[in-house]
């Protein structure tokens, strides 16, 4: 599933950013007293990438002094000019616009009050939903991995690899009974982002989660992309048919292995395993999205799976982005920096105008969001309202569930009866 898709596409958007940025004309000298130098193959590829090793063991190595950095900025410039790329000119940067009152959550609330937000986009990962009592299945170390010992895994995500799927489909069924949504309830987080929504600030929700909280918070359609996939619908891996949740979730209870009705061949919930690719909407929204973006607020994830990740580059550079997560994450790669390209988020550059963090629990910043919103009361409410209901349902449904054991054990009693009556 982690792949760097996005990597070329970002080398390109840049430069060709840059280029547009360039009001000038085929001078080697920007506006902005940035140089361009074309590219002179007279160097081997391999000894530039010696230089670059070198570079970045230094500064890897956190020891490297002053002559080591201008080493490093030395090779770095020579690099971008060698892949004819732009070196910003160190002591001539254009001034930073003004986005922001202030670099923090009051300047991101400020902005928002101003009426600046108006296509905010949400980028979420597991984070949102662990007060939800839902784990970070992708991490062995949660315990999950656990009760899968008797299957044997060659390596625990071995489960989320289709054709180990297809071979032995049981590892990750016993996996997603214990994951199963229905049991779950949407957190402070995910009501905070149905909020937006409900005032037309949300463009789109965008959710590397496969729990299907957004749904169950009752987020529309339209507005949710599901990354990783979801738990929602189901196809038969050999005839296609399609299922849904509530299928997939009757069938958990009867059998280990659900199967198609209509073929018999295994059915898999459309959440993407490893190798698959992402849903086409995914690819189709994001295009559209992120040009039109005007905040964007980032969510419960360490920003490390690809092409995921790469989403907070593709907002325009007037775009304020709020990360709001336990530790900072998205911070920029060393190895694009070193070829003179600006890319994740730069909270502790000097350079950051428009990039706020805030650490700690998604729920507790979305409740700290809402109150100097002046919108506390109304998410409270909210939260309380929802979970009563979902609760309700929960229990009618569990009652439901022990009706039908009940009556399927009388309903066998009296056939055994009628049976041995007979004989
Ligand atoms: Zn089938």
């Amino acid at each position: 599933m982690a792949s760097s898709k996005g990597d070329g596409e970002d080398l390109s958007t840049y430069r060709s950013k840059k280029e547009k940025n360039d009001d000038s004309d085929d001078d080697d000298t920007t506006s902005s007293g940035s140089k361009r130098v074309d590219a002179s193959a007279d160097e081997p590829l391999s000894s530039m990438a010696a230089k670059l090793a070198t570079a970045a063991s230094v500064s890897e190595r956190g020891d490297c002094d002053v002559e080591d950095d201008g080493a490093v900025e030395k090779i770095r410039k020579y690099l971008a000019e060698k892949l004819s790329l732009f070196v910003p000119d160190a002591v001539d940067k254009p001034p930073q616009p003004k986005i922001l009152d202030e670099l923090s959550v009051d300047g991101i609330v400020n902005y928002i009050k101003d009426g600046k937000a108006k296509n905010i986009i949400t980028l979420t990962g597991a984070g949102i939903s662990t007060s939800a009592g839902i784990p970070d299945f992708r991490s062995p170390s949660t315990g999950l991995y656990a009760n899968l010992q008797k299957y044997d895994l060659p390596y625990p995500q071995a489960i989320f690899e289709l054709e180990f799927f297809k071979r032995n489909p049981e590892p990750f069924y016993t996996l997603a009974r214990s994951l199963f949504p229905g049991a779950f309830k949407p957190t402070y987080s995910h009501y905070f982002i149905r909020m937006l929504q409900k005032k037309n600030l949300l463009m789109r929700h965008y959710t590397q989660n496969i729990d299907t909280l957004e749904r169950v918070a009752g987020m529309e359609d339209d507005i949710i992309v599901e990354a990783h996939g979801t738990f929602h619908t189901a196809h038969c891996l050999s005839c296609h048919k399609e299922y849904t949740l509530e299928w997939l979730e009757e069938k958990l209870k009867l059998d280990d292995v659900p199967s198609c009705n209509e073929c018999i061949g295994i059915v898999k919930p459309d959440i993407v395993f490893f190798g698959e690719s992402l849903p086409e909407k995914f690819h189709t929204c994001a295009q559209v999205d992120f040009k039109k973006c005007d905040l964007l607020i980032i969510m419960g994830t360490s920003l490390e799976v690809q092409p995921f990740a790469s989403l907070i580059d593709r907002v325009n550079d007037k775009c304020p982005r709020l990360l709001i997560n336990r530790e900072k994450a998205g911070n920029s790669d060393r190895l694009v920096w070193l070829l003179g390209m600006q890319s994740g988020l730069h909270f502790d550059s000097e350079d950051n105008y428009r990039d706020v963090f805030w650490a700690g629990d998604c729920d507790d910043g979305c409740l700290l969001l809402a109150d100097k919103l002046g919108w506390g009361e109304e998410l409270r409410n909210t939260v309380k309202e929802e979970h009563e209901r979902i609760e309700k349902e929960i229990k009618m449904k569990k009652e439901e569930d022990l009706l039908k054991t009940r009556k399927g054990r009388v309903s066998k009693n009296e056939n055994e009866a009628t049976g041995s009556s007979k004989k």
